[in-house]
């Protein structure tokens, strides 16, 4: 029946002081029509899918009705973009409709990105295009699938306006969903107007809603900091691992869950390089894959100068502890990396030289332009049966780096021990054979663009199954004709 949809919204952030957001309501779109439902996270959120895709359930996902319990919200933050502090940027294209409390009890926010302009949207027009709308559904369902902490997309709904960028583009709204949008920028925010209160009632939000364990820590909030220094530790090692770049880690794009967030300008890579950069922006290589433990740090590092007041009395102290909490990211880090690299090539033991051997590996992918993904792949199989060296071998513009590097990992696996077939079962757990190509994400786009969503769903489907052998996967992409080049906020 076409009854009314029940969110089961529990509002907690709407419930902060006014300072913390600014009502208001998305602004209604022209001509709203329902792309994609994520039927699977509908569920999980406890809500009726069926209700969704219905006329009224595609009001409220286009902004064009408030659903019932719903307190629609912008939320106000600062952030470092590209090393500079912005006291105040804020949703300038997104609304937080409520969040919803899923059967299992946990939070999620339900938020509209694309919605209309805000107090916060500066110069901007609120909206966002289809293409990036299609594009953040794919990466982040994929990096779902993969494993990786991240938002969600719930749903894409076009709106049937146009948006105005070099070029007149469609306009679609993104329904994102997460854990909570709180960054690290939303700390900077107060931490900068030098509000003291706000600061602190943040924090004990965000440890009641996201690190209840810190409540009964010695100092709550020094617990809060290792909290999120331990789990974007373990983020960012799961990002390098599968060769994720996410392009723009300023500060307001830097969950304090530990989500990924911001699918604007990420991208995978194809060749192994640690240099490898595809945001259009980053001119300097600041956000570069080989950079991303070291900015990470950096953003944490803004996260503990911001909580300083709360950590101790005196100064002097607060840095001191402040320093200790930072201290714990490059262990934490160093052991998540390894511990994955050990798992991708087959080794559950740890032995002294596992860091060196991994290394070498990666080395000489580096020099031969080997494919991330399906270098990985592929030693699933040669893990079992040296005959799989012939095709990890044709991924190397010299084939007698892996050879080398292949001898002394034979050594290292006959140490190991342990059943040949398991070990390779093991690896193809964690080294995926699909991730989202940019060949193929520009071309269901394209398609998407074109009014033929048919690649994007089967992309979609294909990027739900991550660890399954696919045909047509097992390739490398030729080389773009040009290098592929990324933007934010389009
Ligand atoms: P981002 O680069 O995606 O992290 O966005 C940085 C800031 O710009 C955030 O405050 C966004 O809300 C804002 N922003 C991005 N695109 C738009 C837009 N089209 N209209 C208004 N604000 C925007
Ligand atoms: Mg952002
Ligand atoms: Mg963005």
């Amino acid at each position: 029946e076409g009854g009314a949809i029940r969110f089961p919204f529990d509002n907690s952030y709407a419930r902060l002081p006014d300072r913390f957001r600014a009502r208001l309501d998305p602004t209604p779109v022209a001509a709203p029509r329902l792309l994609k439902l994520n039927t699977a996270l509908a569920e999980r959120l406890g809500l009726d899918p069926a209700a969704l895709a219905s006329p009224e359930g595609v009001e409220i996902l286009a902004g064009n009705r408030v659903a019932e319990g719903s307190e629609p919200v912008a939320t106000v933050y600062a952030g470092h973009q590209f090393g500079n502090f912005v006291p105040r940027l804020g949703d300038g294209r997104a609304i937080l409709l409520g969040e919803v409390v899923a059967p299992d009890g946990k939070r999620f926010d339900v938020q509209l990105k694309g919605s209309g302009r805000t107090p916060f949207s500066r110069g901007g027009d609120g909206r966002a295009a289809l293409g990036p709308v299609l594009r953040e559904y794919l990466v982040s369902e994929a990096m779902a699938a993969l494993g990786v902490p991240t938002t969600r997309a719930l749903a894409a709904v076009a709106t049937g306006e146009t948006v105005l960028r070099e070029t007149p583009l469609a306009g679609a709204v993104l329904t994102r969903v997460a854990s909570s949008h709180i960054r690290v920028g939303t700390f900077a925010y107060f931490a900068a107007r030098e509000d003291g209160e706000g600061l602190r009632i943040l924090a004990d939000h965000t440890i009641a809603r996201h690190y209840p364990e810190a409540a009964g820590a010695p100092n709550p909030y020094r617990a809060l900091l290792d909290g999120v220094v331990a789990r974007q530790a373990a983020l960012v090692a799961r990002w390098m691992g599968i060769g994720f770049i996410h392009g723009v880690m300023n500060t307001d794009n830097t969950s304090i869950s530990g989500e990924t967030i911001d699918y604007g300008p990420c991208a995978f890579m194809d060749a192994y390089d640690p240099a490898t950069v595809f945001s259009s922006i980053d001119q300097f290589g600041r956000y570069a894959y080989g950079n991303q433990p070291r900015i990470m740090q950096w953003n944490l590092a803004r996260l503990a100068e911001a909580v300083l007041p709360l950590l101790a009395e005196t100064e002097e102290a607060a840095l001191a502890s402040a320093n200790e909490a930072l201290a714990g990211f490059a262990p934490a880090f160093e052991a998540a990396y390894l511990g994955g690299l050990r798992a991708k090539i087959g080794l559950p033991g740890e032995r002294a030289g596992d860091a060196a051997l991994a290394g070498e590996l990666l080395k000489v992918m580096a020099e031969n332009g080997a494919d991330f993904t399906l270098t990985f792949r592929r030693l699933c199989r040669a893990a079992e049966d040296p005959e799989g060296d012939a095709a990890v071998r044709a991924l190397f513009a010299d084939p007698a780096g892996y050879d080398a590097w292949a001898t002394g990992w034979r050594a290292r696996l006959a140490e190991e021990g342990g059943d040949p077939a398991a070990r390779a079962a093991a690896m193809r757990a964690v080294n995926p054979a699909v991730i989202p190509r940019n060949h193929l994400v520009e071309a269901a786009l394209a398609a998407a663009r074109g009014d033929d969503l048919g690649p994007f769903e089967a992309l979609l489907d294909s990027l739900s199954r991550p660890y399954e052998n696919q045909p047509g996967a097992d390739e490398p992409p030729a080389p773009p004709e040009s290098p592929y080049m990324t933007f934010c906020g389009t």
